[in-house]
């Protein structure tokens, strides 16, 4: 049941919602400006080769909870044959624009997805494009999304926490490393099988690519979401950033915010997931 202390909630219109939450954002932003990137700097996704096999050595080498022994050794055979199965796929992600589409085809195949009576939706958040100022800290894993504190009301994240629906079937996650998520997500497909878990992740391109192959072994379906700005695209700017140290700042471009809310909108339009 969404709050009725919501800027978004079901007894206004979408429409009312949004301005209203856009007026917030522009008082914030006159009173408190962030640091903001003021020219999307062009780097290539990846400017390194092998990274699949590099991600690996680099997820097996920094395993301290022991992901692999407590989730993935109880089924060897199935995990390591989907392994090799994403492995040998030409390409491991159908792409539309900014979204890469993981063991699904369209947009709408994803939706039918969530339209399932027991989907649980993980919607994903990499800490990189957490404004520098969030009270929460970047490289976190919380977000307290206050809709009155000036940071929040200025944040993509913040926008998008509000206009979710709130329900248990929807489970938001702040991303501080790639072994936090990969063990949110043996967690849960342990938990509830691989047929539920549909997700929505933002990430660097490089990251999308490196770890394809994890997310089809665990059988996941889902939507990575194409970050742009001070991206990693190299292996020791990733371990530096899955270290907490990323001075840049990441963002998720104006048209693929666009897409999300729509989605997000959708959502309430569908009462999905259930
Ligand atoms: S909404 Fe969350 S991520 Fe954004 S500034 Fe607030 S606490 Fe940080």
């Amino acid at each position: 049941m969404d709050h009725p202390l919501k800027i978004f909630n079901p007894t206004i219109p979408w429409e009312e919602a949004e301005k209203k939450w856009e007026e917030g954002a522009a008082q914030a932003r006159s009173a408190h400006p962030l640091k903001t990137l003021f020219t999307l700097p062009q780097m290539p996704g990846i400017a390194e080769k092998h990274i699949k096999w590099k991600g690996l050595i680099y997820l097996l080498r920094h395993d301290t909870n022991h992901i692999v022994s407590r989730y993935l050794l109880k089924h060897p055979f199935k995990y390591l044959a989907r392994y090799m199965i994403s492995l040998l796929r030409k390409k491991s992600y159908v792409r539309d624009g900014d979204f890469f589409l993981y063991n699904l085809r369209t947009v709408d195949e994803w939706k039918k997805c969530l339209l399932a009576p027991d989907a649980l939706f993980v919607i994903g958040f990499s800490y990189c494009h957490k404004p520098f100022e969030c009270p929460s800290g970047r490289f976190s894993d919380e977000c307290i999304h206050e809709a009155t504190h000036p940071v929040c009301r200025q944040c993509f994240i913040g926008k998008v926490m509000h206009a979710l629906p709130a329900k248990e079937s929807i489970l938001p996650l702040f991303i501080p490393t790639v072994h936090y998520i990969g063990e949110k997500m043996c967690a849960l497909v342990d938990r509830y099988g691989d047929k539920r878990v549909v997700f929505l992740i933002t990430a660097c391109e490089m990251t999308l690519e490196m770890f394809a192959d994890w997310g089809h072994m665990l059988g996941l379906r889902g939507i990575g979401v194409r970050l742009d700005g001070r991206i990693c695209n190299t292996m020791k700017a990733f371990d530096l950033s899955e270290r907490g140290i990323k001075p840049g700042l990441t963002v998720v471009l104006d048209e693929t915010q666009q897409r999300i809310l729509d989605i997000v909108k959708w959502l309430h339009s569908t009462n999905a997931p259930a």
